[in-house]
């Protein structure tokens, strides 16, 4: 079982469990899969792995949580964020929640294979909690083993990484452990059920309470429990509302700031062209922040009706150019759930509201920014309109086309759109059957901008500050994943360097940045991704 590192060098981490103090146990202790009633959470330690091995870490997430490089390069550091051991202070549990899948309701979820080990307090005050994913089966696992493989634990740790350097809100993620032990995994529930390499990840998020551990109590009408949760979701995450004295006013104000969170959240989503895959509401955070990196992909060529996820092939419910609306589906959700702490509905309404203010408004002005409008009226929208039209006739690269804009300079060379855009094309043969409207249309974008009031180094700045030069495209994972499979995690390393400054042309890694290569197109892991990690 699990034992403590206290002969061994560790930081000296002050634990504040707030949510397991707080908040109401399950009185069993076993990981017997049960339905929990009246709890917020259960006791769950994780179980002991083969060997475990650092397989990579983020330094500066090490850093917030307070834990040194030598304890990080330690075997101490593998054996406690490969689950085998416990930091004095720990106290390990899985959450109950519940959620609505792809439009469903789906009863209780809960972490079925996600364990948090407890609550840092660091140095300035933060709270970081510090999550194992694949530490082994909970009360919440169902019929599942509670692990995790090697190829979801590098792409959820690289991914929260890039995600965050990105200036996108996430969880983040401090390490990757090997396990040693075999995971059997049927990749595309086709009956092909292999063996792969287990990992786990540690992820490391001021909270981790979703929409759906608010749905889980009110489905089982226990009002109490809802109130306790929302009260302390308040008070530990939002302190900020603490001091709005009247309780309903308090709680209708966080709601309508949870609305705010989650609409910005998707606007990054459509900037940095990422599909979540997967957006129930058991997925969604309290915070606003992405979080559950499971079957998530990156828009190659643009395209609002792809998603990664083969398990959502059918209805593409969760398809890039519907986050948004599914978003706004969430959130309402959650105004169902909360809504009998409400005297008035009208109060909840203010929250849906505000979503679809800012969403709308901040989706408007991140788009005028990427096409490095300073103002925008009824030429830019049009403009805007025409481009993205254009993107999608044309299979044009999203994040490779919005780059190349940004490089346009002041005095236009006289050569066709097509050759200034470069190689962001996808297919010659829709390039050049759309090359005269790209021509007319770029010509017509660079006139307006040029009347915007920037030089071309204003202008470049301001676009490049808001359109990455690096993305972690699914096929440069994959890649990664591929050689750390066979033992060389030399490309998780490097990529873990490039996306730290993804605003940022780094020559030597240009083959990093490349549109998908054919062979890419409809390759596993590369395009189409299933729930199986
Ligand atoms: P997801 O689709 O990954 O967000 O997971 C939905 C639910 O299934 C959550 O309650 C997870 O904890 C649970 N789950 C997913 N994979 C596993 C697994 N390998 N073992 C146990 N529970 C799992
Ligand atoms: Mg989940």
């Amino acid at each position: 079982m699990n034992t403590t590192t206290d002969h061994l060098d560790v930081p000296a981490v002050t634990f504040d469990n707030r949510f397991v103090r707080e908040l109401p146990r399950d009185p069993e202790s076993s990981a017997r899969r049960r339905q929990v009633l009246h709890a917020a959470w259960s006791a769950a330690a994780p179980t002991p792995v083969a060997a475990p091995r650092l397989l990579a870490h983020a330094p500066e997430v090490a850093a917030l949580v307070g834990f040194s490089d030598t304890f990080v390069q330690s075997p101490a550091f593998a054996n406690v964020f490969g689950g085998n051991a416990l930091l004095p202070g720990m106290e390990p549990y899985a959450a109950c929640y519940g959620g609505h899948q792809f439009g469903n309701w789906a009863g209780q979820l809960g972490d079925g294979r996600a364990i948090t080990l407890g609550e840092v307090l660091n140095a300035h005050g933060e709270r970081w909690e510090l999550q194992l994913k694949g530490a082994g089966p909970t009360p919440y696992s169902r019929t599942a083993d509670g692990r995790a493989v090697l190829r979801s634990s590098i792409r959820e740790f690289l991914c929260s990484e890039a995600m965050h350097h990105l200036g996108v809100p996430t969880t983040r993620a401090l390490s990757v452990v090997t396990t040693g032990d075999a995971v059997v995994r049927d990749m595309f529930y086709n009956g092909n059920a292999q063996e792969e390499p287990g990992a786990i990840v540690c992820r490391v998020a001021p909270s981790f309470i979703r929409f759906g551990n608010f749905e889980i109590f009110t489905a089982r009408n226990d009002l109490a429990l809802l109130a306790q949760l929302v009260d302390f979701t308040i008070a530990r995450d939002y302190p900020h509302l603490a001091s709005i004295a009247d309780e309903m006013q308090r709680r209708a104000t966080w709601y309508a700031e949870v609305c705010e969170r989650t609409a910005r959240l998707i606007v990054h989503w459509m900037r940095v062209g990422f599909v979540h895959g997967v957006m129930n509401t058991d997925n969604m955070s309290i915070l606003g922040l992405t979080i559950d990196y499971g079957p998530y992909g990156w828009i190659d060529d643009f395209n609002p009706n792809w998603t990664p996820n083969t398990t959502d092939a059918q209805n593409r419910r969760y398809r890039f150019g519907q986050q948004p609306a599914i978003a706004q589906w969430n959130v309402v959700r959650l105004a169902d759930a909360i809504a009998p702490l409400f005297a008035d509905e009208s109060l909840l309404q203010a929250g849906i509201d505000r979503f679809s203010a800012i969403y709308v408004a901040e989706y408007e002005a991140m788009n005028a920014a990427k096409f490095g409008f300073a103002t925008r009226g009824e030429e830019e929208r049009d403009c805007i309109r025409e481009a993205f039209r254009l993107m999608y006739d044309a299979e044009i690269d999203y994040t490779n086309f919005f780059r190349a804009l940004g490089n346009v300079p002041d005095v236009l060379p006289d050569v066709p759109a097509t050759e200034l855009l470069g190689d962001v094309f996808y297919d010659p043969a829709r390039r050049d059957a759309h090359a005269e409207a790209l021509h007319s249309w770029f010509s017509r974008w660079h006139a307006r901008v040029l009347t915007h009031g920037r030089d071309f180094a204003q202008r470049q700045a301001a676009m490049h500050a808001v359109n990455p030069w690096f993305v972690l495209r699914n096929y440069v994972a994959q890649q990664a994943i591929d050689a750390a499979t066979q033992g060389d995690a030399s490309l998780v390393h490097t990529l873990l360097t490039v996306l730290r400054t993804p605003y940022t042309e780094q020559p030597q890694h240009a083959a990093l940045v490349a549109r998908r290569p054919e062979w890419a197109r409809h390759k596993a892991g590369c395009s189409m991704l299933s729930c199986s990690s």
